[in-house]
């Protein structure tokens, strides 16, 4: 691999390290938690969750605090929940058949 090509990576990698809560607070994000198991999802305050855990808990990190409040599994993910993406969770198709 190149040197330009490699440090061109390097910095797409920097662009994409976790997102802390203190920056999607700053933009009154909130946190979108997703169970694994059983798909029950929730929207919690980022600046409730920065008070818990502080402003620099990394966002993808959140899930492995949370527990499930439908099933109780531990496997739960978390992202920002940038209302840009909100398209992207929903899976039911537009056009009937
Ligand atoms: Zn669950």
């Amino acid at each position: 691999m190149g040197q330009h090509k490699r440090r061109y990576i390097e910095a797409q990698d920097a662009q994409r390290r976790a997102t802390l809560l203190a920056e999607i607070q700053a933009h009154n994000v909130d946190v979108f938690c997703w169970c694994n198991r059983c798909g029950h999802n929730a929207t919690i305050s980022s600046s409730r969750l920065a008070a818990e855990l502080g402003p620099t808990f990394p966002v993808p990190d959140i899930g492995s605090r949370m527990r499930c409040s439908g099933c109780g599994s531990k496997d739960v993910a978390a992202r920002p929940d940038w209302p840009s993406l909100g398209q992207v969770t929903r899976h039911d198709s537009p056009v009937s058949k």
